[in-house]
């Protein structure tokens, strides 16, 4: 059997976070980091926007400011961001405010997808070059942590100490570490809601603030804006049962002028907790997105606002017509009536939501607007820690997004350092 000092699976920024801080602590030690995937799959991959300002990313649960402030200005010493510039941002903040809502002012960088991928390829190669060992394309499948060692699709392995990092499409099998584990956890939070793509001129506050982080009242919030080379895509999910639904996502490329398609898309979502009888976030999701996928004959849907406030459903037609004068940028997605599929509780608080956002940047609510359904996020696995490290049983470690220590990459990232001071314990 391969034995290691410190197993890390997953190369997202929580496992890379725990890989570079252990190096700094110790020199001597060895370590093994896998993944599943031939390249890591979540936001690094993904738009590779970064967020630097608590409490974008860091759930209340786990992090206080104090706390992650600290943990951030060691990302930000690290990864050297170029944070964006701002601007009228005290003219939008004047505006939300009246309307009972606010306007977070962040620092943030955008490297897009194609600049997030050299960035995982620089920093992976900075990690073998530290000796670091690292197997892609390796899935680990199980664990016995009695006899310290995981099982993947290729080997045994064995460990003196564990992070798994498995991210939010690592939502399920974590679940299964934690019933082998004997780990109690709850699934009761999840966020619903849908991806909104309309030109820059309807939004034109991306001008001024890149992602703009606006709340509003009843737990909705703007998410994961893009622009510039801006595209909507859909993530597939597979049910227990094998049924297969998509959520949609967005993400834009690095900025370049000469390859800007003059659209813009964010998510408007909102947060739902279960309380008794708690109910699972990842269930709830499941019956949403196979629901919205039998209304969409397998895909995901999409509709004009125009035809939205009509009370009609979106048809091939209404994407070609004049007044709709934009091609949506997620062509695999079925014109359709998103109230059919979406709770009314929801729906409403999302429409509401954007009605304000309408009238604090007038646009928004332009007919040709296209609202894609469903988007949902589901990483609100909450185990029981053991300590203020994320120890979940003896020697082993969650971080990051599908252990709902983080809600973004500098979350994430600072999840792994904080799991690598437990972890350095054990060795
Ligand atoms: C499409 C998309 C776009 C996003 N864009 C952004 C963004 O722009 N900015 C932002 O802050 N956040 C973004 N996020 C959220 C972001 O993914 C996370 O916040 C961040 O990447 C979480 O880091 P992580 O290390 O927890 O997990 P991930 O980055 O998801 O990494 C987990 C890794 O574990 C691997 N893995 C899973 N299971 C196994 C297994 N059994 N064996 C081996 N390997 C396994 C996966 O292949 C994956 O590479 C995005 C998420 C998605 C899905």
């Amino acid at each position: 059997m391969d034995r290691y000092d410190v197993v890390i699976v997953g190369t997202g920024p929580a496992g890379m976070g725990a890989a570079f801080s252990l190096l700094e602590k110790r020199k001597d030690i060895s370590i093994l980091m896998i993944d599943k995937a031939p390249v890591s799959t979540g936001g690094m991959r993904n738009d590779c926007k970064m967020n630097f300002t608590f409490p974008i990313g860091f759930p209340f649960e786990y992090w206080t400011e104090e706390s992650a402030d600290r943990y951030l200005e060691q990302v930000k010493a690290f990864l050297k961001p170029d944070i964006l510039p701002k601007s009228n941002i005290s003219t939008y903040q004047t505006r939300a405010e009246k309307l009972g809502c606010s306007l977070l002012e962040i620092q943030q960088t955008h490297l897009g997808t194609d600049g997030g991928l050299r960035l995982i390829q620089k920093l992976l190669t900075e990690l073998q070059e530290k000796g670091v060992d690292l197997s892609l394309r390796e899935e680990m499948l199980s664990i016995n942590n009695d006899q310290k060692f995981i099982t993947t699709d290729q080997r045994e392995i064995g460990y003196k100490t564990i992070l798994i990092a498995p991210g939010r499409h690592g939502f399920h099998f974590l679940q299964e570490m934690m019933q082998m584990l004997g780990v109690k956890y709850m699934d009761n939070i999840l966020d619903v809601g849908i991806r909104v793509e309309t030109r820059i001129e309807h939004y034109p506050i991306v001008r001024d603030y890149y992602d703009p982080k606006f709340y509003f009242p009843e737990k909705v919030r703007t998410f994961c804006t893009n622009s510039g080379n801006a595209h909507v895509v859909k993530e597939k999910y597979v049910t227990e049962r094998g049924d297969i639904w998509y959520s949609v996502n967005g993400h834009a490329y690095a900025a370049d002028e000469k390859r800007n398609n003059g659209l813009v898309n964010f998510a408007i979502l909102k947060t739902v907790r279960f309380t008794e009888p708690l109910a699972s976030g990842q269930e709830f999701a499941e019956h949403l997105g196979v629901m919205a996928a039998l209304m969409g004959g397998g895909k995901p849907l999409m509709q004009r606002v125009g035809d939205f406030r009509m009370g009609k459903r979106s048809k091939v037609a209404t994407f070609n017509d004049d007044l709709y004068d934009f091609e949506p940028s997620l062509k695999d997605c079925c014109p359709s009536d998103i109230s059919l599929a979406m709770p009314s509780k929801i729906l409403r608080y999302i429409w509401s939501g954007m009605k304000k956002l309408d009238t604090i940047i007038p646009g928004i609510l332009h007919p040709s607007t296209i609202m894609y359904y469903p988007e949902i996020k589901l990483y609100a696995n909450k185990p029981e820690y053991k300590d203020e490290h994320f120890q979940v049983t003896d020697s082993v470690y969650f971080a990051g997004d599908g252990a709902g220590t983080s809600r973004g990459i500098t979350g994430a990232w600072a999840s792994g350092i904080r799991a690598s001071e437990g972890m350095v314990e054990h060795l």
